[in-house]
């Protein structure tokens, strides 16, 4: 079927072995997923169940092929089951998987964590919905406050202090709060629009005195990406401390993705939290948040702030974490922002030419494609876009081998194993058809 894809000639978009499984799945998952972006509900259709990963290429159910530009989401800076990472995991598997006790794979990670980024103190767990969580927790026992300001359009996880306004997911789903949040809870969030640094003084004017932190994506890649404007998290920084605040940089989707030491290499910021996760477990479940040791050591049992975890530190989780990055050295950044930026370009080049309004929007070597003419620099902004002809790209893509994000808020993710003989011959080949397919939608 490989070569079906490569040809540009679409596959059946019928699939009636991921069609059974959702079946299945749905009577015995809520909505038959685990995660809801993966159920398609923004692009229509089918989820395709993957069997396989290898390289940039993901395996269906039904046997078909794609080349993957989601990589998980973003943790998969090399590819499907790359050999290193394979070998460190089934070490560290056959040396047995969880002590509940501290580890040298721990140890390895945290002091590569902290020799990239500008941490100096940093705490394993497992999800970077934990490490906001987490953060949110230090940064109130540490100041003693209670509010946080986060931005329209950025998600950290589904902690539900931070589930207001919070971008993909809920945004995709169309759902503007969830219940089970509490009013308490949705209090003491003040949501402001992203790159407005006059609504941040503003809000600090209101409320200065009961704000503990003020967290941001890095680079926000939870409403499509939408790079900071300049100055804007630096001015955080400024506005936050003037009023005894902290400023959280969630590093969860950016961290060792668009550089070795993640976005803050890139535009280093006066921030006092930072979370990470995705690429730092390799594709197994780990995250971290970290800041100064005055701050981290205020965590138990060093101080009063209680944080802990079961499985947090997992050695299997740690190799797999470690073995990515030891293989995410200079030439891979290189290679990662070169293959980002002919993606986008290609992607540019075929919707021009099919006369289909668009903006590819980037930070670093995280990009997505917004169906608007409009620059986008904020979920507001985000929401413009022809979300029904991204819905006609997606398919028409997905019908040729090429899996993107099922979502037009989502961004982008690349790996060096694109650069895999015939992997971008797909792209190639399917992006003409693509391209037209959203033109029909916007004529
Ligand atoms: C993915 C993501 C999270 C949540 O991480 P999970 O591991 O899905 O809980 C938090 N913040 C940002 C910026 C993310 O992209």
């Amino acid at each position: 079927m490989s070569e079906t894809a490569a040809a540009g000639r679409p596959y059946p978009a019928d699939a009636p072995a991921s069609q059974e499984l959702f079946d299945r799945a749905r009577a015995l998952v809520p909505g038959g997923v685990n995660s809801p972006v993966r159920a398609f509900a923004a692009v229509g259709g089918t989820p395709r169940f993957m069997v396989r990963g290898a390289g940039p290429w993901l395996y269906d159910a039904d046997g078909r092929r794609y080349v993957d530009f989601v990589n998980s989401w973003g943790p998969l800076l090399h590819g499907h089951a790359h050999p290193e990472v394979v070998a460190a995991v089934q070490a560290a598997a056959a040396a047995g998987t969880s002590f509940g006790t501290p580890t040298a794979g721990e140890v390895a990670l945290a002091a590569e964590i902290v020799d990239r980024t500008p941490v100096d103190r940093v705490r394993l767990v497992s999800s970077g919905t934990e490490a906001t969580m987490s953060a949110i927790r230090l940064a109130r026992g540490c100041t003693g406050r209670t509010r946080i300001v986060k931005f329209a359009g950025c998600y950290h996880g589904h902690v539900d202090a931070l589930l207001a306004a919070a971008g993909s997911g809920v945004a995709t789903l169309g759902l503007p709060d969830t219940p089970g949040v509490t009013g308490a809870a949705a209090a003491e969030t003040v949501v402001l629009p992203y790159n407005d640094l006059a609504a941040v003084a503003e809000a600090f004017a209101a409320h200065g005195e009961t704000i503990a932190a003020v967290i941001t994506e890095a680079a926000p890649g939870n409403m499509g990406v939408v790079a900071p404007a300049a100055g804007f998290n630096e001015g955080l920084a400024r506005i936050a401390h003037a009023h005894g605040a902290l400023l959280v940089v969630d590093e969860v989707m950016t961290g060792f993705r668009v550089a070795r030491g993640g976005w803050s290499e890139r535009e280093p910021v006066d921030a006092d939290l930072w979370t990470f996760g995705k690429v730092m477990g390799g594709g197994l479940p780990a995250a971290a948040f970290g800041g100064r040791a005055e701050l981290m050591d205020r965590l138990a049992p060093a101080g009063p702030v209680y944080q802990a975890g079961t499985l947090s530190g997992n050695p299997v989780a740690c190799a797999a974490g470690l073995a990515t990055l030891r293989l995410a050295d200079a030439a891979c950044y290189a290679t990662l922002d070169r293959l980002a930026a002919h993606v986008g370009g290609r992607v540019a080049e075929e919707l021009a030419r099919a006369g289909v309004p668009h903006r590819i929007s980037t930070a670093g070597n995280m990009f997505s494609v917004f169906f608007t003419e409009e620059p986008v620099t904020d979920y507001a902004g985000a929401r413009r876009q022809r979300a029904d002809a991204y819905a006609a790209f997606f398919h028409a893509m997905l019908a040729r081998g090429v899996y993107l994000p099922p979502s037009a808020f989502e961004a982008w993710f690349v790996s060096t194993a694109l650069a895999a003989p015939g992997a971008l011959d797909v792209l190639d080949a399917a992006l003409p058809h693509a391209a037209r397919a959203a033109a029909e939608v916007c004529a």
